[in-house]
């Protein structure tokens, strides 16, 4: 008796997962081995994937798959948008994989060879734009941290609500371009000081949790230079100077400023350009065709990476960089940190500006519009964000880990 109904109870439960099993709806989703987009890739999703859900959250879920495999999803994966969500090869853990293998197009492919040969590029960050600087127990601890005797990381973010997000795909020729980017600003070398990557990352880490696309893999280099730049890439890379650093005072100034280079991924502004002129390419077409219709010819390539250079260097559009700071201080609210810190080292900043204005050069990523933009987060600031007395500044741990 008691036999049959514990097979009847597993039946019963067989049955429910048979029905509980349920497709993923967006493109190129990452399953992992813990919940946070920090954790190790344990495989890609497509579109239209069954899994059967073991554990329900309100972020991430726990999912199990066909061969057996299981891990975590962020629930992003089963909400419908507009158009799809697909972070296309950043699903992927490539940081010990070289881009050029993993990269199948012949346009792109020849784009990629043709910058090895270029001395004016940092070779390693070219083959590997994406490193995984978070250790998930040290970020943990540092998340802790951060909310020691305070109110709760999910009362902070009660605080402000965001809208859910958007259509968002990254493709392997915005991917290289990102990736040729990356590595012209890191030509002078990226810090090897893992307590301060680590450090900085964590930070990056919990602003990108706190955005509406809390699964988006961030890294963020720090680059061997005393210009001052700070400057993201469509696909979550974001590369900041020891320069630009050094001014910051306290945590929740660069926090702020990775809010605004978050922003800037997040609002899509640099895929928003790129897009405009690029010429379609998707991973899935297959060689034949493509070498028929574009040839090797990189010029197109060419092209949009030199705008997306040049616009990271002067600038974007006004509208634009007030768009990123906004909605960068939203997310650092969101996360926790005195929002002030982003006009305060603004203010710095404007005062130092240089006087020549060789925009050839990294040191003049702070464009002409800074007043207008000071003062329009002044106002924004009075007016959003009340509570200020419970956002804190972390002062002692930001020289702790970067002095
Ligand atoms: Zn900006």
């Amino acid at each position: 008796m008691k036999k049959k109904i514990l097979f009847l109870c597993v039946a019963v439960i067989l049955l429910i997962s048979v029905l509980f099993a349920v497709q993923i709806v967006n493109n190129n989703v990452t399953m992992r081995s813990g919940k946070g987009a920090y954790y190790p890739v344990v495989t890609v999703l497509k579109k239209g994937a069954d899994v059967v859900i073991l554990e329900d959250g309100e972020s991430w879920k726990k999912v199990k798959i066909n061969d057996g495999k299981s891990g975590w999803v962020a629930s992003n994966a089963f909400k419908k948008v507009q158009g799809t969500i697909d972070y296309g090869m950043m699903a992927n853990d490539i940081s010990d994989k070289k881009a050029s293998t993993t990269l199948v197009t012949a346009a792109v492919k020849g784009f990629f060879e043709s910058k090895m040969s270029d001395k004016s590029l940092n070779k390693d960050i070219l083959q590997h734009p994406r490193k995984n600087y978070v250790i998930p127990s040290k970020y943990l601890e540092f998340k802790r941290n951060t909310y020691n005797g305070r109110w709760s990381e999910k009362k902070y973010r009660r605080k402000y609500k965001i809208s859910k997000p958007k259509p968002f795909i990254i493709d392997e020729s915005l991917f290289v371009v990102s990736a040729y980017v990356a590595a012209k600003f890191a030509a002078d070398g990226v810090t090897t000081n893992l307590r301060k990557l680590n450090y900085v990352n964590n930070i990056a880490q919990l602003i990108a949790e706190n955005t509406e696309y809390y699964d988006l893999p961030i890294c963020v280099h720090v680059i061997e230079s005393d210009k001052l730049f700070v400057n993201s890439l469509p696909i979550g890379v974001i590369v900041i100077s020891e320069g630009l650093l050094k001014e910051c005072k306290n945590e929740s100034e660069l926090a702020c400023l990775i809010g605004h280079e978050i922003s800037h991924i997040t609002l899509q502004h640099g895929s928003t350009e790129a897009g405009k002129r690029k010429v379609k390419l998707k991973a899935e077409d297959a060689f034949a065709e493509f070498d028929k219709e574009f040839g090797t010819d990189t010029k197109e390539m060419d092209e949009i990476s030199n705008e997306m250079y040049e616009r990271s260097i002067k600038g974007r559009k006004e509208k634009y960089e007030m768009e990123a700071d906004k909605m960068g201080l939203i997310y650092a609210y969101r996360a926790g940190y005195d929002v002030r810190g982003l006009t305060n080292v603004m203010r710095r900043l404007e005062s130092q500006m240089p006087k020549s204005r060789d925009i050839t050069k990294a040191t003049h990523w702070f464009p002409y519009s800074f007043k207008n933009r000071i003062n329009s987060l002044d106002k924004f600031i009075r007016e959003e964000f009340k509570d200020r007395d419970e956002y804190k500044k972390f002062e002692a741990r930001f020289n702790r880990n970067i002095r």
